[in-house]
């Protein structure tokens, strides 16, 4: 997510904020796994979140989401049709999904029979039992106006989160730390990464875009169909659906990445604002390595802020959003958040910090403004943010995404920079998302591998600037 802290930054100085197989032998739909093999990419090893424990069950391990998604604007309404196929985690005579309750599922069948369930408040619970490491495929048909989520924040660039619809009947989602369960059945915690295939049906000339690929485009009728598909596994805050008008412009970096640019189709001039993300893209993977998906895309929508959904960034339409430095803190997460995400909202500060401070590093370059001077400014003003909400891996679960989480981790990896050197701080910051591929990691995760990889205690330098309840000196 962008920083919010607008104002802090270079130049102009941002200040806030920132920015398949299953058991069940019958035909498979589209989107549905053939082969238990090919979801062996999804596995994850859930946990209780420690902020967000109301969210998320670590009995269930997602595997596939396949989503047939149909959109009515007339009438609001989402009819879907969803075949999850997921791992047991432990024996149980239950399993929960997060379902919001303005959802109204008609039917759940589990390997292809009816199964018993409770859906209260947003808590859906399958009275199926199951068996640990067992894979079960789940489908439902759930219909309804979806309703927002409030989000646990006092951010001022939202304060809902998931399916939200526009006064045109358009759609956008954006739902860190949780809200996808606005819309679909899922295990919404960070920790559970899930393959995806998306069905999205919406009367012309909408059409929907998800993350992944676009695999086809056709009409039915007064229809437009999309078929989307994600072939590396995201965690539920990065799933992203718009449904709208728009308009869709290709490009490529420089290393070969196809981009993909979506945009209103009465804003033509919109598309210009995000062409600099190819050569951006470029000058990320210079520092961070090859781009580690196999396609990159961004849509804007009708939001105010900007969040790094996996291969296709999700971006509000104004023009701090759609700006080259919240275009590159985005793309940033592709790797630190996307990549490899914290196995918990506790450390979000991990794919904050690293975004920010590349963020940084770029507009100081930018605006020729020496990189001592800007990470001055912000050492100036980020106790106050650690005094308002807490340490960075220590949070205020009411504040969330607030400048603590970004700022305090900027600083912190600069001075690392400046201790270990260029050249050793950079290796190591690019061996990381690369060691943990596709999967998530945690605090001590980082700071051991951090501490073995440069041959020094690093822990309680990481523990003074992420735990303690003033900041650091920096000199
Ligand atoms: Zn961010």
């Amino acid at each position: 997510m962008r920083a919010l802290v607008a104002g802090l930054a270079a130049g102009s100085l941002l200040l806030a904020g920132c920015t398949w197989g299953s058991d069940d032998p019958s035909p498979a739909p589209h989107g549905s796994p053939t082969s238990h093999g090919s979801l062996d990419a999804a596995l994850s090893t859930p946990v209780e979140d420690r902020v967000y424990p109301q969210v998320g069950d670590p009995g269930v391990d997602a595997l596939h989401y396949g989503l047939d998604l149909t959109w009515s604007p007339d009438s609001s309404t989402l009819d879907a049709v969803e075949t999850l196929v997921l791992r047991a985690t432990s024996d149980a005579p239950t399993f929960q999904l997060d379902l919001e309750h303005a959802l109204a599922v008609s039917s759940v069948t589990v390997d292809g029979r009816d199964a018993a369930y409770d859906h209260e408040g947003k808590d859906l619970v399958v009275r199926t039992p199951v068996t640990a490491d067992h894979r079960y495929t789940v489908v439902l048909h759930y219909a309804g106006t979806p309703n927002p989520v409030a989000a646990p924040t006092t951010r001022s660039d939202f304060s809902t989160l998931g399916w939200t619809i526009t006064h045109k009947g358009e759609v956008w989602t954006m739902q860190e730390p949780f809200g996808a369960y606005s819309w679909y059945a899922v295990n919404d915690q960070p920790s559970d990464k899930a393959l995806y295939d998306f069905t999205i049906s919406a009367p012309s000339p909408m059409v929907g875009i998800a993350n992944g690929t676009l695999e086809s485009r056709h009409d039915e009728g007064d229809r437009t169909v999309t078929r989307w598909h994600l072939a590396e596994p995201a965690s539920s805050y990065l799933t992203t659906i718009a449904i709208g008008d728009f308009r869709e412009t290709r490009d490529r970096s420089a290393s070969g990445v196809p981009v993909t640019y979506w945009t209103p189709r009465d804003r033509p001039a919109l598309v210009d604002r995000l062409r600099p993300a190819a050569d951006e893209l470029g000058w990320i993977e210079d520092r961070l390595g090859p781009y580690p998906f196999s396609s990159l895309g961004v849509v804007v929508v009708d939001s105010r802020s900007g969040m790094e959904t996996q291969t296709m960034i999700t971006l509000g339409s104004t023009a701090y959003d759609t700006s080259p430095e919240v275009l590159l803190h985005e793309m940033v997460h592709q790797w630190y958040g996307d990549e490899v995400t914290p196995a918990d909202w506790r450390d979000v500060w991990m794919s904050e910090g690293m975004a920010l401070y590349l963020q940084g590093l770029w507009q100081a370059e930018h605006d020729h403004l020496p990189v001592r001077a800007l990470m001055a400014r912000w050492a100036r003003a980020e106790p106050q943010m650690r005094r308002e909400s807490g340490p960075p891996a220590d949070y205020d679960p009411a504040t969330f995404g607030a400048g603590n989480v970004y700022y305090g981790p900027a600083l912190m990896w600069d001075q690392l920079r400046r201790r270990l050197g260029d050249e050793r701080f950079w290796a190591v910051v690019r061996a990381w998302p690369k060691a943990h591929e596709d999967a998530n990691a945690s605090y001590d995760d980082l700071t051991d591998f951090w501490s073995e990889r440069t041959g020094t205690d690093l822990h309680p330098f990481f523990d003074s600037w992420l735990l303690g309840a003033t900041s650091p000196s920096f000199p």
